[in-house]
């Protein structure tokens, strides 16, 4: 049994949280929100009152937070409040699920490692229904010995455990593929509204295309088109999911690493744009795959 704190208990948070405990590790949770902590109280956790507190006397930190700011706040603390690098054990190791970019990253492990301490980046895979499953994927940056630490408790929550390399590698392996995931999503919901357009039956359509050359992941786990796929947020109002907030994070994300490399991602830098303009139009909270409503019919929205 390990004594962990995980803070951060939203739509991933939380569920990965509930499997630590199912695999007997003790858990001191915090959130800024009351209601996410009152789930994982009753499954057993120790609800804090703070990250400092919820940090305290631990041997194994893990956040999953929505970006770099509150990653960097946390651990490194912001003028009145101390970072958990300042008040963790020697020796616990910490590690960060979000999904955030690649220079905080690196700094945050460059801090903790002043201070003797190991953190790793290891954003994660596979959406809601994976952190409930603990099938996710971990996409892991860090040091040998980090990974090699962090592996024993990410293999509670996940299935894939990858090391992509140094500090910082985890996170731009995880924005390349949230990039192409997002124009995997905007060209399956463009497909099957145009299917859809000329009397397709979309199920029918989805059926087709998964086992043809234009198969992707939206199609076999992640339907955007309303009623073909149960348990998804598509078949939920968009509920639930990722939220086209967050994924406008990481397409930004991905904008600038393209820029400070001088890579050339056109169908990236398209797809942000069609993210900011549904996001702008309201849909910020409601799942990714909301975007599909942008190419339906208005009477099929
Ligand atoms: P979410 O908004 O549901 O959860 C974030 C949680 O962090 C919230 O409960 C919020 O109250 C809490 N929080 C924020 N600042 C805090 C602080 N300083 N201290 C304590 N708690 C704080 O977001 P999510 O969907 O769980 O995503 C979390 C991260 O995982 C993001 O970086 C996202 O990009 C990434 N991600 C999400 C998915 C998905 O399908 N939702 C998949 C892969 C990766």
């Amino acid at each position: 049994m390990t004594k962990i704190a995980f803070i951060g208990l939203g739509n991933m948070g939380g569920p990965m949280a509930a499997n630590l405990i199912k695999a007997g590790h003790s858990l001191q949770v915090f959130d800024l929100m009351q209601s996410a902590m009152a789930t994982l109280a009753q499954a057993g956790a120790k609800a804090c009152d703070s990250a400092i507190e919820a940090a305290t006397g631990v041997d194994v930190v893990i956040t999953m937070l929505p970006a770099g700011k509150h990653v960097r706040g946390l651990y490194l603390g912001n003028g009145a409040t101390q970072g958990l690098i300042e008040v963790v054990n020697p020796g616990t190791l910490l590690i960060d699920c979000s999904t955030i970019d690649a220079g905080s990253a690196r700094t945050v492990a460059e801090a903790a490692a002043a201070k003797g301490l190991e953190f790793i980046d290891a954003p994660v895979s596979g959406g809601t229904a994976g952190a409930a499953a603990g099938t996710l994927t971990f996409i892991c940056g860090g040091t040998d010995s980090a990974f090699e630490r962090a592996k024993l408790v990410l293999a509670n929550m996940g299935v894939n455990i990858f090391h992509a390399g140094g500090p910082g590698a985890g996170q731009v392996a995880k924005i390349c593929n949230n990039m192409l995931l997002s124009v995997l999503m905007v060209g399956t919901s463009e497909a099957l509204s145009l299917g859809m357009d000329n009397g397709l039956d979309p199920k029918v359509l989805s059926d087709i295309i998964k086992v043809s050359s234009g198969g992707n992941w939206t199609l076999e786990k992640y339907n955007p088109c309303p009623g073909v796929m149960e348990n998804v947020p598509s078949s939920k109002g968009y509920q639930g999911g990722f939220m086209v907030d967050l994924m406008v994070k990481d397409l930004g994300l991905s904008q600038e690493a393209a820029l400070a490399s001088q890579s050339s991602t056109p169908m990236g830098a398209l797809a942000r744009s069609l993210y900011v303009s549904h996001a702008r139009a309201g849909n910020g909270k409601r799942d990714f795959s909301s975007i599909f409503e942008q190419f339906a019919k208005s009477e099929e929205k």
